[in-house]
């Protein structure tokens, strides 16, 4: 998340600066901002006083840039530059600051209302600092919530990770992916293969598939990525009891009967393929969740 700073002199965008720094923003200019290329890799940065629309052009595009604008009354604003510049002042010096002050800001002003009417917050300083601060940390805590790191949504996680998974399928006719989790933590995965030291489906190793034909009386030699996550956690030594079954294609009976056995309390497909009744009012009946995860 970025954010940058904008206001007319004495709005109190300073303050505003070294306040989102006590609360994890790191300051920048956008130079440096660009230099240290931390654009976009999710640290949290603030750019104070920014005074012209060109000094966000690379910045208005990123979905996570905020353009904030301090805003305060104008009495207010020339009561804080003339406090600001109090000290060791006399009284034609601060006459001089206030009308450097205000020359600098009519020629600033199309530039400042321009930003004002882009930005994305309008924060109103009119208070005391302690409100200040009270409006500022409401203000962090609503962009944590809209711009901050996304929940993860467990079922798109590991469904992506069993499409990836069925890309390792060697066979010529079936690709799946599958993987099995208790909680949020992997226990095994299986892919579309022959079994182990028989030559592969892609190098001819199931003339079933080679046929480009099912037949029934030519077996298939290839393991469904189901059953070979499930062989797999029998290797490993690893029990499936009450685990979760995420797999591309919806299982075959075969698939289904071998879940039932492994004690998998939950199967959650993307694609449906075969599904058929059989399939569905088996897992039923072993009263496993079957449930679909578009994406
Ligand atoms: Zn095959
Ligand atoms: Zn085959």
């Amino acid at each position: 998340m970025i954010i940058g700073i904008t206001g007319f002199n004495g709005a109190g965008k300073t303050t505003v600066t070294e306040h989102l720094a006590t609360k994890g923003f790191k300051a920048y200019t956008v130079p440096e901002l660009v230099e240290e290329k931390a654009l976009g890799n999710g640290t949290h940065c603030v750019i104070d006083n920014i005074t012209a629309s060109t000094e966000i052009e690379t910045l208005e595009n990123k979905e996570d840039f905020i353009l904030l604008h301090v805003d305060a009354p104008a009495e207010l604003r020339f009561e804080r530059m003339i406090a600001q510049h109090k000290e060791g002042s006399n009284y034609e010096e601060i006459l001089a600051f206030e009308k450097e002050e205000l020359e600098t800001e009519d020629e600033q002003k199309e530039q400042i209302q321009t930003l004002a009417r882009k930005a994305n917050i309008v924060l109103v300083n009119d208070e005391d600092l302690e409100e200040l601060y009270n409006k500022l940390n409401r203000m962090v805590l609503d962009l944590h919530k809209k711009y901050g790191k996304k929940e993860t949504n467990w079922d798109d996680y590991f469904m992506s990770i069993a499409q990836t998974v069925a890309k390792k399928s060697s066979c010529i006719i079936n690709t799946s992916g599958t993987i099995v989790v208790q909680g949020e933590r992997f226990l095994t995965t299986g892919y579309v293969d022959t079994p182990r030291e028989v030559n592969s489906c892609s190098s001819g190793g199931c003339s079933s598939c080679m046929s480009g034909v099912h037949k029934e009386q030519v077996v298939c030699l290839c393991v469904g990525s189901e059953e070979n996550a499930i062989i797999q956690a029998a290797y490993y030594g690893i029990s499936l009891k009450g685990a979760t079954l995420y797999t591309t294609t919806s299982p075959t009976i075969e698939a289904a009967k071998a879940i039932i056995n492994a004690g998998v309390a939950e199967v959650v497909y993307n694609l449906q393929y075969p599904l058929n009744d059989l399939v569905y009012s088996l897992l039923q009946e072993a009263e496993i969740v079957l449930r679909q995860c578009g994406n």
